[in-house]
């Protein structure tokens, strides 16, 4: 038998190397569901998935690796779940297919089954389920409960990103916790505010319910008064016009600082490691789900546009988008860099009322 000479993984280590991906296809933008039922028999199903092997079965085939043993080479580890074609393609084109860019998407292909694991069913997701972000790192899908101006309040459903003891170690050490992280923003209303004080409760029918006590809003300033400033063309130089420095103020200036802002990477500048974007990290880890990923980056824009951050003397801090009223919608349509850009088409309303529709690119730095 010439499967002797192969080592083929076990039929219960491909059934979960399936499962674990949510029998979804790894191929990146592929995603094709490679389960379902066999129309002509009810007691049967159609498998249309491959479980392919990451180094070769057997000596000769792709990606072969003679170092491993036969133990390694049948392992699920060495195993990454696809539809038909996208298994035949990757075993065809080998040399295009590396052992490490098989791993890759193996890895993102079982992060995305994770995270779909955490959305909210059709269900609990009706139209008044918002992302509701606490600080760096925990952002929860939850539902309004009550609003008096100041004093907010949700029901959790789910986290998006972080966990219930992320959670809880918030709310329980907020009063030690650095004045930069005490802030939440909520997707669906746009807004964003430092937050006073915290505190969760669990209802009788098990539910978390988060209490906040908010700071007041700040007032928007209006962008005709930003002056001047130099213009930064479409790589992120200095742009020249008839031998000279080209300038840009008033509405120009602003979309410009917006672009900068969003491009600037959180953490990069020494002395004020608060100021920036999250968007290389969350195009890194969810530009594969376009919707979630156009969420995050809404988050992003209304926590710069409200939190106060940026030192404007002794006593004030301001938001780096401080002349920003609010963002009426954000749309990314497609992942691809221009120049290490990706676009997000935003409406907004500037500071002074004036409305304003159109792409702003954003630097991201790829992993
Ligand atoms: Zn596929």
């Amino acid at each position: 038998m010439s499967s002797n000479n192969r080592d083929d993984f076990t039929p219960n280590d491909k059934r979960i190397m399936a499962e674990r991906v949510s029998w979804k296809c790894s191929f990146p933008g592929c995603y094709r569901n490679t389960v379902g039922p066999n129309s002509d028999d009810p007691s049967k199903k159609i498998n249309n998935g491959i479980a392919a092997h990451i180094h070769a079965a057997a000596s000769g085939g792709p990606r072969y690796n003679p170092e491993m043993t036969p133990k390694e080479r049948k392992h699920i580890s060495n195993g990454i779940w696809m539809c038909r074609n996208h298994g035949n393609l990757i075993d065809a084109d080998y040399t295009e297919y590396s052992a490490s860019t098989l791993h890759d998407w193996k890895s993102q292909a079982e992060k995305r089954a994770s995270y779909s694991l955490r959305l909210p069913t059709q269900e609990t997701s009706n139209k008044d389920t918002t992302l509701v972000q606490l600080g760096n790192g925990i952002i929860y899908f939850a539902h309004w409960n009550t609003i008096h101006s100041q004093e907010w309040s949700f029901e959790l459903v789910a986290p998006l990103i972080g966990s219930a003891d992320s959670l809880n170690h918030y709310v329980l050490e907020f009063s030690s916790l650095c004045e930069t992280v005490k802030y939440v923003v909520i997707e669906s209303q746009g807004d964003a505010r430092k937050i006073l004080d915290i505190k969760i409760e669990v209802s009788s029918e098990g539910k978390y319910i988060l209490f906040i006590n908010v700071d007041k809003k700040p007032a928007p300033t209006n962008p005709h008064d930003l002056g001047m400033d130099l213009r930064v063309d479409d790589t992120g130089d200095l742009s020249i016009l008839n031998g000279a420095l080209e300038r840009v103020q008033g509405i120009d200036n602003a979309w410009q600082m917006l672009s900068i802002c969003m491009s600037t990477i959180k953490g990069e500048i020494d002395d004020a490691k608060e100021l920036g974007s999250l968007a290389t990290q969350y195009y890194n880890e969810y530009k594969s789900d376009l919707e979630i990923f156009s969420k995050l980056i809404l988050l992003e824009l209304i926590r710069l546009s409200l939190i106060p951050l940026v030192r404007r003397n002794k006593q004030e801090k301001i938001p780096s988008l401080h002349f920003i009223k609010r963002f009426l919608s954000v749309r990314i349509t497609s992942t691809e860099l221009i120049h290490s850009r990706f676009k997000a088409h935003i409406k907004l309303e500037w500071g002074n009322g004036e409305l304003w529709d159109g792409e702003i690119p954003i630097f991201v730095l790829q992993t």
